[in-house]
């Protein structure tokens, strides 16, 4: 039996490996790139966060979240560590859960992968740009602008629209749409989030360990503790990724409340204040020692305090100001970025068009789907990729027993 799986990357390698178990299957993977696992090549800042050992517990959304759980449940974070050592990857696991390559070398992920697929059964076949699939009565016709191929099992493995650069696009859905399923709607996700602050310029590339709480209206949405990054229009990092879902939307009036010393009292900070007006150190000098140098700065200028003049002359008021700022600063927040810049897409092919034990669709027999190009996705921390192990090797092993 040939079966066809449309999209190189994680879900349609995993897909294709899976498919390529029973040697009378021969495995036609249809890459529209140069190369494939271009985007796993860029995950995790490089370094691929592959798996979160925790992604049972939840951390997946969509129209109906539920629907991934039994292919999370057959390939599970373990399962997919013991698969990747037997294609030869070592890994390591932080206490986060978050597993990466010992490498800590992305490429590492997708070499072995790239090897594995080396096999008498399974045709990898680059620069195939699928744009049309039509189901025939012997199987699906695949074309390109320049050939077609015939499968008997067809696998939608395209991808997201995240991540344009590195391949994301609508490709997969468009596909999936042509052949009559439906799409919820489409959103970056995993994003950072522009303000219009103008401070945040001055702050960018700064790095600082907070708790975050995004607010609607200054009533609290959502809050988390852990990294947050300035950039040039906003905030990001990990802690910004975790409650930024669906920031801005719906109206109101939305910002993000900081506090840059969660372990530490405001009243010890005040104290340590205090202590700093018998130093002969300017105000600029305020927060060292305590935070970034940068943040320091513009925290004591939000303060109301003039970089220029002296800590002894400081009064208690303006040291109280100083303190509130660094445990409760507030940053507006306008909108999150783009697709470009988002790392997932919210939303997808509707879920309850397919079967949630096999992958495949509801609607034309011998069709499946996997990865990011369904409605699920996950949170920051490897809870993506393994959705992409989980329902690729899904749809490989159903599409990949010999029923017609
Ligand atoms: C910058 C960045 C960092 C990330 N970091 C992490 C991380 O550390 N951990 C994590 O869990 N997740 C991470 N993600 C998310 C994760 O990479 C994706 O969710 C995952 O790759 C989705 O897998 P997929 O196989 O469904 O799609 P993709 O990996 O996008 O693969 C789809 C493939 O299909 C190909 N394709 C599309 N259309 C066609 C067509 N018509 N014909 C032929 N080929 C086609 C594309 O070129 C692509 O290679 C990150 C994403 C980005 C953008």
């Amino acid at each position: 039996m040939v079966i066809g799986i449309i999209g190189g990357g994680a879900a349609g390698m995993a897909a294709a490996l899976a498919a390529s178990e029973s040697e009378q299957n021969q495995v036609v993977l249809l890459e529209r790139q140069a190369r494939v696992g271009r985007k796993l090549q860029a995950t995790g800042n490089g370094r691929c966060n592959l798996t979160n050992l925790h992604a049972l517990e939840g951390g997946y959304h969509g129209e109906n979240p539920a629907f991934a759980r039994y292919a999370l449940a057959q390939f599970p974070p373990e399962a997919v560590l013991a698969w990747m050592r037997g294609l030869g990857l070592f890994t390591v696991a932080e206490d986060s859960g978050r597993v990466y390559p010992y490498s800590d070398q992305a490429n590492s992920v997708v070499d072995v992968l790239r090897f594995a697929l080396e096999k008498p059964n399974i045709q990898v076949k680059l620069g195939f740009e699928v744009t049309k699939v039509r189901k025939t009565p012997e199987g699906f016709r695949v074309e390109s602008r320049e050939e077609s191929l015939m499968c008997e099992k067809l696998i939608i493995a395209c991808g997201g629209l995240a991540g344009t650069k590195l391949g994301g696009g609508m490709s997969g859905y468009q596909l999936l749409r042509s052949l009559g399923h439906k799409c919820t709607r489409l959103r970056p996700a995993l994003v950072q989030v522009k303000t219009n602050w103008p401070g945040v310029a001055a702050l960018k590339g700064v790095r600082a360990n907070c708790r975050a709480a995004i607010c609607r209206d200054d009533e609290m949405v959502r809050e988390s503790t852990g990294e947050l990054q300035f950039t040039e229009y906003g905030l990001s990092g990990p802690v910004m990724f975790e409650i930024s879902r669906d920031v801005c939307q719906g109206g109101g009036d939305w910002c993000c409340r900081l506090d840059f010393l969660p372990d530490v009292e405001e009243a010890e900070l005040l104290m340590e204040l205090r202590r700093r007006r018998s130093t002969p150190l300017p105000n600029s000098e305020l927060f060292t020692g305590i935070l970034h140098n940068r943040l320091g700065r513009v925290l004591t200028q939000t303060a109301g305090i003039a970089l220029s003049g002296w800590i002894r002359e400081l009064g208690e008021e303006e040291l109280v100001q100083a303190a509130a700022a660094a445990k409760g600063f507030c940053v507006s927040l306008t909108e999150p970025l783009g697709m470009d810049s988002a790392q997932v897409t919210a939303g997808g092919i509707l879920t309850g068009e397919f079967e949630e034990t096999t992958m495949e669709s509801r609607l034309v027999p011998g069709l499946y789907a996997c990865g990011e190009v369904l409605d699920i996705d996950g949170d920051c921390g490897g809870y993506n990729l393994q959705w992409a192990w989980s329902s690729g090797r899904l749809a490989g092993r159903c599409a990949g027993r010999n029923e017609l």
